[in-house]
């Protein structure tokens, strides 16, 4: 199976709408992409568990920079200077908020 790309990253202050290559649409609110970072700050390595909290996250978080990783990521860095969170397209459209994405059985957070 072919993995799925995106094939148009627009970035906004409030959030980023990416299309995908299965003609898949999705939208992710900064602080939504933030707070779901999965680098070893935020993310513990041992646990898995989050460290970064809801209530950590600025909630006039931004992307002040955006850059491809390779062909399979983005790097994004943050209003808040945090710009270790490696995003792999992969993940991100796993982490689809949407409604359909989200539906019971859908991906997992
Ligand atoms: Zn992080
Ligand atoms: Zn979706």
């Amino acid at each position: 199976m072919t993995p799925t790309r995106p094939t148009k990253i627009d970035v906004h202050p409030e959030g980023f709408y990416i299309d995908w290559s299965d003609g898949h649409s999705s939208v992710f609110t900064s602080r939504y992409l933030r707070f779901m970072c999965h680098c070893a700050a935020c993310v513990s390595e041992w646990t898995g568990e989050r460290v970064i909290k809801d209530a950590d996250v600025d909630p006039d978080i931004h992307p002040i920079g955006v850059e491809a990783v390779g062909n399979y990521a983005v790097k994004i860095t943050w209003s808040d200077r945090h710009d270790t969170g490696i995003y792999p397209y992969d993940r991100l459209r796993a982490i689809c908020p949407c409604d359909g994405c989200r539906a019971p059985g859908g991906a997992p957070g």
